[in-house]
């Protein structure tokens, strides 16, 4: 499998003032979006080589809580999924399962029925710290991928819940790799459980340009250093120490929240997300609601804080152009070989501009950010200011803001000879393609082939899914709109990513996904994303964390 590269760069750039004219058509101007950072990746070979994952569940331990000692056949990795504790149908199909500690009530009575202790307060001090030292042991496990080897990362991750009587199931879908997930049962009956996400491997880190070594997670003046600190095992300990806050502190809520840690993410989630959605269907069969990474509290262009929440993303549609031709001596070469064909093509693929479209969330998002900051009028109606020559030519010189109004089209791999004086057979290039939401595949597929207009080179697709939308009102977002208004009442900004999450699979499903992690990052931490000296303050992680506890408050109705 040969390396992957990354569209994380930067879906979250920041200026810290309004953009000017000049500024929209400077190349490469850092006009942007949004905060958190998201990353994807993909294998190329993944596309064509999935492996076929075991689905062999590691059982929690038996010390761990009563609802655990219910299921059969301890310890053993191929214990059926369906028989782990976290199962919501444990809920709703057993008679009536051990009352775990956490719910005076038994379950299925409902909020009205069940006695409400007064929450014991939290120490957010403590819980803090806690997740500071959490966090600095996730970094040191190393989970770059490739190889990934995520499973002892999922175990640590279930050892902590258990510890709090939480249940939690650890699976190895390939060799070393890792998927956890733990339930917090909440008392409502009917409501759609929430899946807290997050991602457990991490990009590539070379020690030498780093400050600290980057599997350190070295403390030091208030911040956690360590690749992953921000994408995405910081995230991943927010999410958890939020449940561990609300099942502590005896917080009630109306439903289920599941925290699902995958691996693979970083080459595309077949091993992780990808995996866990095709294979534990019932582990996650009463989800409603989904959060994670992609978004989070962040400045627009002209310096105002709001809350960006990812509900679009586009999709790949990621291709391979071959091309054939006699191989020979380059002393004699003929009129036309397999190379000179590619670059013809790949040239006519260059030269052509997919067509403007621009779908309801980045109007909406435009609109929001011309609000925010007063201008410029033209965000206020992007379908009208487009059509101004000067001021089209302008915004689209920004990358960013070209992606997010058209299907883009990268080459960034290319193949042929490995020698100057041999003409090779063969030679081809990849093509990373991006499409809106909405856009059909086939059709796009089609186009591609008219423009390329040669029929001797062949065009493979390596990697399509369909792209889902979530729907911009849902109680999720409302619970993200009160956190934002007690927090200085901030504006929430529902917007689209470029690059795309493990949201999709979770979409696909039919789980409203939202990009959004309550955190507040700089712009530079931003930059360290897939970058060198990753790093997060342990301030920002307890921030988060409180939150994180408050939106679930809100969602979860307490
Ligand atoms: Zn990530």
């Amino acid at each position: 499998m040969r390396a992957i590269e990354s569209d994380h760069h930067g879906y979250f750039i920041r200026t810290p003032r309004m953009p000017t004219r000049a500024d929209l058509g400077r190349a490469g101007a850092t006009l942007a979006t949004f905060v958190l950072a998201v990353c994807v990746t993909i294998a190329a070979a993944a596309a064509t080589a999935a492996p076929s994952p075991s689905p062999s569940a590691e059982r929690a331990q038996q010390h761990a809580q009563p609802a655990q000692t219910s299921a059969p056949a301890p310890a053993q990795r191929t214990v059926p999924p369906a028989s782990v504790s976290i199962d919501p149908s444990h809920k709703a199909a057993r008679p009536e399962p051990p009352a775990p500690p956490e719910k005076p009530a038994p379950p299925g009575k409902g909020v009205a029925g069940a006695r409400t202790p007064t929450p014991q307060p939290i120490n957010w001090e403590k819980l803090t710290q806690e997740a500071a030292v959490l966090l600095s042991r996730y970094i040191r496990i190393d989970t770059t991928n490739p190889p990934g080897n995520e499973l002892s990362a999922a175990r640590m991750l279930r050892e902590k819940f258990l510890a709090d009587g939480i249940p939690a199931t650890v699976w190895e879908p390939a060799p070393g790799r890792g998927v956890v997930a733990a339930r917090l049962r909440g008392i409502g009956k009917d409501t759609k459980a929430i899946v807290l996400l997050s991602h457990m491997d991490v990009v590539p880190a070379d020690p030498k340009q780093w400050r600290v070594p980057p599997f350190s997670g070295e403390v030091k003046d208030g911040e956690i250093w360590g690749r992953g600190a921000i994408d995405d095992k910081g995230p991943s300990v927010i999410e958890l120490m939020a449940m561990l806050a609300i099942k502590r502190s005896g917080i009630l809520l109306n439903r289920d929240i599941l925290f699902v840690a995958t691996g693979d993410e970083e080459e595309g989630g077949r091993n992780g997300a990808g995996w866990f959605v095709e294979h534990q269907k019932k582990i996650y069969a009463d989800a409603g609601y989904l959060l994670n990474e992609g978004g989070g509290i962040t400045l627009s262009p002209g310096g105002h804080r709001f809350y960006a929440v990812s509900i679009a993303e586009k999709t790949p549609m990621w291709i391979r152009l071959t091309a054939q031709g006699q191989a020979g001596h380059a002393a004699v070469p003929p009129d036309a070989t397999a190379l000179t064909h590619l670059v013809a093509a790949l040239e006519r693929l260059i030269a052509y501009r997919p067509p403007i479209r621009i779908i309801n969330p980045v109007s909406d998002y435009f609109r929001a950010i011309a609000k925010l900051d007063g201008g410029p009028h033209e965000f206020n109606n992007l379908v009208l200011s487009l059509r101004k020559h000067a001021w089209r030519r302008d915004f689209l010189a920004n990358a960013r803001y070209n992606a997010m109004v058209r299907d883009t089209i990268a080459p960034t791999v290319l193949g042929a000879s490995d020698k100057t004086n041999v003409i090779s057979a063969t030679a081809w290039a990849e093509v990373d393609c991006r499409l809106l939401p909405g856009e059909d595949p086939a059709g796009f597929l089609d186009k591609i082939q008219r423009v390329i207009n040669d029929d001797t080179i062949k065009v493979d697709v390596l990697l399509n899914f369909p792209a889902v939308s979530s729907p911009r009102r849902s109680i999720l977002m409302n619970a993200i709109d009160s956190v934002a208004w007690r927090d200085n009442r901030t504006t929430v900004v529902p917007t689209m990513i470029a690059g795309f999450t493990d949201s999709h699979y979770f979409r696909a499903q039919h789980v409203i996904s939202y990009g959004f992690i309550p955190i507040e990052l700089t712009a530079a931490q931003e930059r360290t994303v897939h970058g060198v000296n990753e790093r997060i303050e342990v301030k920002q992680l307890g921030d988060g964390i409180r939150r994180m506890v408050e939106l679930l408050r809100f969602v979860g109705g307490s």
